[in-house]
């Protein structure tokens, strides 16, 4: 039987994170993922936008110091992809401010403040200047379409915007993906693809491994679920049931950017709406911000539809609100992406009650922008002395953060959505 130091399930943008860092490390792993190539899963879908603006110090210092890893990445990886390297660009971003909501954002401000992150604020005629089209009336709270009052103004306007430098996207999240899968080969990682995880074996109620779906047996006496969508079916196999997540259906929509050039303005997160948005070539990418009116579209990971529906419309709609020269094109254009959503939308990077059995699942929409701090994050937490105290430095940032803030056992945050 092979004999490995680790076995990571997933090689999406998070286990492929955590195959390099564990190889840096010195650690010996295996990565075995059921699709036929790095990056295939969820993380193909990914809008990929890269922003520090959270609720929590914790969630905005790893993001920010994630953001340096992506500015310098042919650094990070050290080692050249004959894919060619995936790209960042820092366009900047937006986040709207209807007037009396303020205080929605004081968290998210405090936050930017304690890890020193630069933001400015955008007046109306800021805002105008720099979306000729934008209509500024506040529509809050976001409604569906069919609700009589979609579109009705509630007297209220947009008064500012929350502006950051320090934010875009990367162009191509499965070749990013893919850049880390090589680097980590390079490392000394082994991958196996087309090959599923059927059971996770355990030898004195310890973890022991993983048998394939072909049968065979390997073992390791630590195994890491990151797989993503599917983080809730290997929790099962491992017998884990104390830790909740779900697939949640998401979509994307595409529509051709009109001629004010909003392609490139950098993204805009437009809670009053409902939507989130950034430039994608000559489009504009609409994504959901999850708004409380629409419910949540759980999914079997193993059988979903992937056409667009009406989701799609909804979103497209809503942005048409607040840009009218949005054309709604006849035939809807967009992805659909699979969430693995936690309780609180913050994800889970952490050990479990099966000694050996640890997990970076709970990924909730927002952390293709952590992956390159991930899976320093995971060795850390596997590494640790004592697992009750487990801290990460971040260089950039000049911090170090405390990690049972992704614990399992945490109090759930009050995060509701992909913004968390
Ligand atoms: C529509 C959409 C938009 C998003 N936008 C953003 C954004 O703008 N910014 C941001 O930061 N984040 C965003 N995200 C979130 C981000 O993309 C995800 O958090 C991240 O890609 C998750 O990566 P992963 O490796 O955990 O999952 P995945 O990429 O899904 O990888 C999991 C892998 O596990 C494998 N697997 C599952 N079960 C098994 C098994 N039994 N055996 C073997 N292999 C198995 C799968 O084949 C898969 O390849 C978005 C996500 C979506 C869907």
């Amino acid at each position: 039987m092979k004999t490995f130091d680790v076995i990571i399930i997933g090689a999406g943008v998070v286990g492929c994170s955590i195959a390099l860092s564990l190889a840096r490390a010195g650690i010996r792993s295996l990565n075995v993922d059921a699709l036929p190539a790095p990056g295939y899963g969820s993380t193909s879908y990914s809008s990929a936008i890269i922003r520090p603006f959270y609720s929590h110090i914790t969630a905005c210092a790893i993001a920010h110091e994630s953001r340096a890893r992506w500015q310098h990445w042919s650094e990070f990886l050290g080692t050249a992809d004959p894919l060619g390297l995936a790209r960042y660009d820092e366009t900047g971003g937006v986040i709207l401010v209807a007037e009396g909501t303020e205080s929605d954002y004081a968290a998210n401000i405090d936050a930017l403040q304690a890890v020193g992150v630069e933001y400015h604020w955008l007046s109306e005629q800021d805002l105008q200047q720099k979306y000729p089209s934008i209509q500024l009336q506040s529509f809050a709270p976001p409604r569906r379409i069919e609700d009589d009052n979609f579109g009705q103004s509630n007297g209220q306007m947009i008064r500012k915007g929350i502006w950051l430098d320090a934010c875009g996207h990367v162009n191509d999240p499965q070749l990013a993906t893919h850049n880390l899968y090589h680097a980590a080969e390079r490392a000394g990682v082994e991958f196996r693809f087309n090959t599923r995880v059927t059971e996770i074996t355990q030898s004195n109620t310890s973890t022991a491994g993983v048998v394939l779906h072909t049968g065979e047996k390997i073992s390791a006496p630590i195994v890491i679920n990151a797989a993503g969508p599917h983080s809730k079916h290997i929790n099962l196999m491992a017998g884990i049931t104390n830790i909740e997540t779900r697939a949640e259906r998401h979509e994307v929509a595409y529509l051709k950017s009109p001629g004010s050039n909003m392609n490139q303005q950098g993204f805009l997160v437009d809670l009053d709406t409902g939507i989130y948005q950034r430039g994608d070539g000559a489009d504009v990418l609409i994504g959901s911000a999850d708004p409380t009116c629409d419910p949540a579209d759980v999914a079997d990971p193993d059988n979903y539809s992937t056409s667009l529906t009406g989701q799609w419309t909804q979103q497209v709609y809503r942005a048409a609100l607040r840009f009218p020269d949005l054309a709604i094109e006849n035939t809807a254009r967009g992805t659909v992406g699979l969430y693995d959503v936690s309780k609180d939308w913050i994800p889970i990077y952490d050990r479990t009650d099966l000694p050996g059995y640890f997990v970076a699942i709970g990924t909730s929409g927002n952390q293709f922008k952590n992956a390159p701090v991930i899976g320093d994050i995971m060795t850390r937490i596997i590494t640790a002395e004592d697992p009750d105290s487990v801290w990460l430095t971040l260089p950039n940032v000049q911090r170090e953060v405390d990690l049972s803030f992704y614990s399992r056992l945490r109090e759930p945050q009050n995060t509701k959505n992909v913004m968390a």
